[in-house]
């Protein structure tokens, strides 16, 4: 018969790996809570027009890594890249702006992008992200940044680096374009082909560009962040004195664009030196023109989107467990069938008093019975033979001293009780 495999750069996560990841995901929403954010949760798909708008015809993204296909109906439909666009349109179509003038959202999600899978680069992986709609304040981007921060911080993760820009808004832009295609020109054709691409339609690109080459030729380039108006000027002083006052370092990389169209005035990045090329964990910035963009009226906004399962890389290689694996509670062997009443009720009782109980279902002798107790760690085991049926007791061994002691069937939650395990 044919054996079925998964989709190609697609993930089965086992437990106990899925522990790691329930671990951080009530890590998110714990801090997320703290710091008055909510959560979004946005369908898995949505129209392409949605994200060839919202993220830039010319983006990666766009371009080449979009799952689209037309569903039956002739609709042309793409499982979501990335979420600040459909965050952005759920608080357009839901009117959202009507209930407050700010919202602080958040999100942890499956995304899709046809790449090609390597160590950290996957076809459906995750993200967690927030998005503040409806302030422009340097304040929201440094709150952000803070927020991001907290959350590698909570996990135990070490050497992050931190790397913020400014891309100004669409007019010290398109000052600077000019400024940076002269420089880029005299050398165009020693540039890569999609810098070549790049250069009349979004210059700015070709700065991010991360071809050995190319990053050789833009040594000398000229830095946006020398040409800004005094607008992007003051919000990016006011940033980096923000930063400095929560005593958050951080590295000035005046080449960091970031790859979706939507950012104005912050880009940031967070990269860890234990990932080899796939390095960049979270990315994030501000994207006033988002909203105008699709449709609903000028608000400003800023974010950041990190990945998951490059977090997990290298919480593993820090060798950071973050969901400590601590055994069960009890675990009930019996061999009669006459004690099956018993031990279902057993278990009933004691894991609704919040004990992990297990049993074996396999019929197994007590000997297997009892290594199976110990390879689950068990910390009580409860037996049940013919002599413990008769008296009405069962007995208990504490597994962490080897001492054995009969305790009468309906007081085992006492007993239990008194041990103190949870
Ligand atoms: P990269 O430069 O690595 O392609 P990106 O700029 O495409 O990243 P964003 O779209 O900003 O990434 O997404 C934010 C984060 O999501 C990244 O920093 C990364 O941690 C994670 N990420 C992006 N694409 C993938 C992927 N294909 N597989 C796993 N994680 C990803
Ligand atoms: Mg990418």
């Amino acid at each position: 018969m044919k054996q079925f495999k998964r989709i190609k750069g697609t993930q089965d996560i086992l437990p106990p790996e899925s522990r790691q990841w329930a671990a951080l995901e009530n890590l998110i929403h714990e801090i997320m809570e703290r710091y008055n954010f909510h959560e979004i949760r946005t369908p898995v798909f949505e129209q392409t027009e949605l994200f060839a708008r919202g993220i830039g015809q010319l983006t990666d993204i766009v371009s080449k890594e979009m799952y689209s296909f037309q569903d039956r109906g002739k609709k042309q439909i793409t499982l979501k890249p990335e979420m600040t666009a459909p965050v952005m349109r759920a608080f357009i179509e839901n009117k959202m702006y009507a209930q407050q003038p700010i919202h602080k959202l958040y999100y942890i999600a499956s995304l899709f992008r046809q790449e090609k899978p390597q160590a950290g680069r996957l076809r459906q992986f995750h993200q967690f992200g927030a998005e503040t709609i409806g302030s422009a304040d340097p304040a929201a981007d440094i709150e952000m940044i803070d927020l991001a921060v907290a959350i590698y911080k909570k996990t135990g993760l070490k050497d992050l680096q931190l790397s913020i820009n400014s891309v100004g808004d669409p007019l010290c832009r398109n000052r600077f374009r000019k400024i940076l295609q002269d420089y880029i020109r005299p050398n165009l054709n020693l540039y890569c082909e999609d810098c070549k691409k790049r250069f009349e339609t979004n210059p700015m690109r070709i700065l991010d560009c991360k071809n050995e080459s190319c990053i050789k030729l833009n040594e000398q380039a000229p830095k946006l962040t020398d040409y800004l108006c005094d607008g992007c000027a003051e919000h990016y002083k006011q940033l980096k004195s923000g930063l400095d006052n929560l005593g958050i370092a951080y590295r000035e990389n005046p080449y960091l664009v970031r790859g979706l169209d939507y950012y104005t005035r912050t880009v940031f990045e967070i990269t860890s030196g234990a990932l080899g090329a796939q390095n960049a964990v979270c990315g994030g910035g501000r994207y006033d023109l988002l909203a105008e963009e699709l449709g609903g009226m000028p608000t400003p906004a800023t974010g950041f989107a990190a990945g998951m399962e490059r977090l997990l890389l290298v919480l593993q290689s820090q060798q950071i467990d973050m969901a400590e694996t601590t055994g069960l509670d009890v675990f009930i062997i019996g061999m009669e069938n006459d004690a099956r009443p018993i031990i279902d009720k057993t278990l009933l009782k004691l894991r609704n008093a919040g004990y992990r109980c297990d049993q074996d279902l396999l019929k197994r002798s007590i000997k297997a019975q009892m290594r199976e107790a110990n390879r689950q760690a068990a910390r009580y085991v409860l037996i049940i033979g013919e002599n413990e049926l008769n008296s009405g007791k069962f007995a208990v061994k504490d597994m962490s001293n080897g001492i054995q002691t009969e305790i009468k069937f309906e007081d085992i939650e006492n007993f239990l009780e008194q041990q103190k395990l949870i």
